[in-house]
């Protein structure tokens, strides 16, 4: 099989010749080529280099291309900081209530920075290797995570917390959908094969499990819905340990859930079981400061778990910190060769 194949097969549960695997690794990518970090991100060419230069290092099955978590906030207007060891940073918010979410534009992706630029990376990729590899082009970040960032993380939790504007809550939540949802089908246009949404502030580590279905649920479904009509696929991330969200982390419809390594792997694999494809979840501490041999064992103990039944893509748990050494990279890659064999 093919990689694009592969991954194909793991998201149709669907045996595929072997576990397909995946890096989350726009940050160690950029930091390779030696450049400055806040180059690479805000450049749409240098991020397709980086990638692409990563992946004729390592040969995975699946590249996740980004440049971090504040790409569609900066887009609707909200002050990024660029910096030289991570991804970009947001500032200050752009709201100072929900009301004036009425007056946001939803960007077009084409002619707004940095949308435009992640455009000509998945483009440049497309192109380039779009035939050997699967590109997931994220659209991040999802309808939670761009209203935090649009209105202010502590001001939106007091928001929910006081519940006494629900309607403008949904109204903002709805806007960050509509932005993360046209900017999927322009990254889609471009070549991407399948797209993504962060979620990192819908998780219980964040907001209890009863706000995470009356708010973040109900707009992810509905993007989920919504790019499944047009044939596009969809993969929610949702960081910190969602054992508590896990049916509804499902009934969101995505194909595929990006798991951190705080989730229980047993119970989730369970819960998703003839249902939807997982991608993760190796620790990303662990892949920083482990040995390649700690690295191969947490692999393997992870695919006796998830390989079943296919719908398994093994990877990180979430965005891999900037100095993982390339060794990890390797063993985590190798793993998959070496353990995640499927009986033919
Ligand atoms: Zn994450």
């Amino acid at each position: 099989m093919t990689s694009i194949e592969r991954v194909q097969a793991a998201i149709e549960l669907r045996p595929p010749d072997r576990v397909p695997v995946d890096l989350h690794n726009f940050q160690p990518a950029a930091y390779a080529t030696g450049l400055p970090m806040r180059e690479v991100f805000r450049d749409g060419g240098l991020l397709a280099e980086a990638m692409l230069k990563a992946w004729r290092e390592f040969g995975h099955d699946m590249i996740l291309l980004e440049n971090g978590t504040a790409c569609n906030a900066q887009a609707c207007g909200v002050e990024v900081i660029y910096r030289d060891d991570a991804a970009p940073a947001t500032g200050k918010p752009r709201l100072r209530s929900l009301e004036e979410v009425s007056d946001l534009e939803v960007p077009d992706p084409y002619t707004t920075f940095p949308m435009s630029e992640i455009l000509k990376a998945t483009r440049i990729l497309s192109k380039e290797i779009g035939d050997k590899v699967w590109i997931c082009a994220r659209a991040d970040q999802g309808p939670m995570d761009l209203a935090t960032q649009l209105r202010g993380m502590s001001e939106l939790m007091t928001d929910i917390a006081l519940g006494e504007q629900e309607e403008l809550i949904h109204g903002l939540l709805d806007y960050a959908r509509r932005v993360a949802t046209r900017y999927a089908y322009a990254l889609i246009e471009c070549g991407g094969h399948s797209t993504s949404i962060g979620e990192p502030a819908a998780g219980p580590d964040l907001i209890s499990p009863q706000h995470y279905r009356k708010y973040p649920w109900v707009h992810e479904r509905k993007m989920a819905e919504e790019l499944k009509e047009h044939g596009i696929i969809l993969h929610n991330h949702i960081c910190g340990n969602t054992g508590a969200i896990t049916d509804d982390f499902i009934a969101t419809g995505a194909q595929v859930l990006e798991v951190d390594h705080k989730t229980d792997p047993a119970k989730i694999k369970q819960a998703a079981r003839h249902k939807t494809c997982l991608l993760g979840n190796i620790d990303t501490r662990l892949l920083t400061f482990g040995k390649p041999a700690e690295v191969e064992d947490a692999c393997r103990e992870l695919i006796e778990i998830w390989k079943p039944d296919s719908g398994f893509i093994l990877g990180p748990g979430c965005a891999m910190g900037t100095e993982t050494p390339a060794e990890n990279i390797h063993a985590l890659v190798e793993s998959a060769k070496k353990y995640g064999a499927y009986a033919s």
